[in-house]
């Protein structure tokens, strides 16, 4: 069924790619990750929606043949399980999810193998779970092999294991997936693909209402014209995909909310075409290494510590500083030695996150003693400098 189409669409891109050369070469777009979510990609019975994935994976061919570097996040895997088995009664949803996902995301990765292979480019598969993140091994672990698959011209196409990660193991869906990627990688940007094209400052349905296309450290907060409401079959919803946004803005990466039913929406984005979407404008800092690593990582922490005021005054000062164990005066949570651990004050404030040099029952020893060893060494603390989070420990 692919082969025609496939043969047609490559004409229409060898053409476009010689006759059409990209006007605007910026060099944000130069590494970009694309999130295509399972609404894009599914049909209103659930199953994959081939025609669908053959223009993303033109559209993303287009970039690849130009020299960009593009990782893929492709959610789908469980609706293109669904059809496949029926469970019997005596299997829960959680475990019926899991086989659709075994199923599915073999089904998803041999059509994304296939068609990509049509374009004489290589994908491969990365499977993710929140460990993969939580320590800083297998961090490292996953980021050579993206960059080892980037070197060698295969595309990544990244999901999360689905197979394995359940409940509280699970990412909220896979834009938090995608943010915590695109920061890994230092993309210049990311393209979130959904069902519809963008931030509206209200219902789109009713007169007068507009799409945000443009928001910056200096916009009100979107979030209060997103309603929960979520549709169709991904996790995900446009509350996640905002504040994912922003905080890669934050962080210095351009984040681009669009359309994925449009056709060439992701080529037109990067060529600066005047589509709609809802650009979150990167803002000039850029983190690197450990710290960045840590500031993406705080929905892992393990547990947290309560500061006292002098810790506090001390931490959000201008001077880099590490955290004492004479600073602290309560342990939450249970945490190993080398885990994520969130610092938050007295009044519950989260002053920041750090990777700690003791697990939770020697701290519990150790509070407020005068120890040479800092309970978290400033090259592996963050502080949240706005420290405007009210956090629930
Ligand atoms: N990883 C899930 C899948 O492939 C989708 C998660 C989401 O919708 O964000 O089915």
């Amino acid at each position: 069924m692919f082969t025609n189409s496939v043969n047609f669409a490559t004409n229409i891109i060898i053409s476009g790619i010689n006759n059409n050369k990209l006007k605007n070469d910026k060099p944000e777009f130069s590494r970009i990750t694309i999130k295509v979510g399972s609404n894009v990609i599914t049909q209103s019975d659930g199953s994959l929606n081939d025609g669908r994935i053959l223009r993303i994976v033109e559209d993303v061919a287009v970039l690849n043949k130009q020299g960009f570097e593009v990782i893929l996040i492709s959610s789908g895997a469980v609706a293109a399980g669904r059809g496949e088995v029926h469970p019997s009664k005596k299997t829960n949803i959680i475990a019926a999810k899991q086989v659709w996902a075994a199923i599915g995301q073999v089904k998803l990765m041999s059509s994304y193998q296939f068609l990509f292979g049509k374009y004489g480019i290589q994908a491969g598969q990365l499977l993710a779970t929140k460990e993969s993140f939580r320590d800083r091994r297998h961090y490292l672990n996953m980021k050579n092999c993206i960059s080892a698959m980037l070197e060698n011209h295969v595309l990544p196409i990244v999901n999360e294991n689905d197979t394995i990660s359940i409940n509280e193991l699970m990412f909220t869906d896979n834009d938090e997936l995608s943010g915590l990627i695109s920061s890994m990688m230092d993309c210049q940007s990311l393209i979130i693909l959904s069902n519809v094209d963008g931030i509206y400052n209200g219902d789109p349905g009713l007169p007068g209402t507009e799409l945000i296309t443009r928001i910056d450290k200096d916009s009100e907060n979107p979030e209060k014209y997103i309603s929960s409401v979520k549709s169709g079959f991904g996790r995900g919803g446009m509350s996640t995909k905002c504040s994912v946004a922003r905080k890669l803005a934050t962080h210095g990466i351009d984040v681009f909310i669009a359309n994925g039913t449009r056709d060439a929406i992701i080529s037109d984005i990067v060529r600066g075409k005047p589509v709609p979407y809802t650009h979150f404008v990167a803002e000039s800092k850029r983190e690197t290494g450990v710290k960045k690593w840590l500031s993406h990582s705080d929905t892992f922490a393990k547990g947290a510590v309560i500061i006292n005021s002098g810790a506090r005054e001390a931490l959000l000062g201008d001077k880099a500083t590490s955290l004492l164990m004479i600073g602290i005066t309560s342990v939450k949570g249970v945490f190993k030695s080398g885990d994520i651990v969130r610092i938050v004050d007295v009044d519950g404030h989260n002053i920041g996150l750090g990777k700690c040099q003791f697990d939770s029952k020697k701290t519990e020893q150790n509070i407020g003693k005068k120890l040479n060893k800092p309970f978290i060494h400033y090259d592996y603390l963050v502080i949240n400098e706005k420290n405007k989070y009210n956090v629930q420990v």
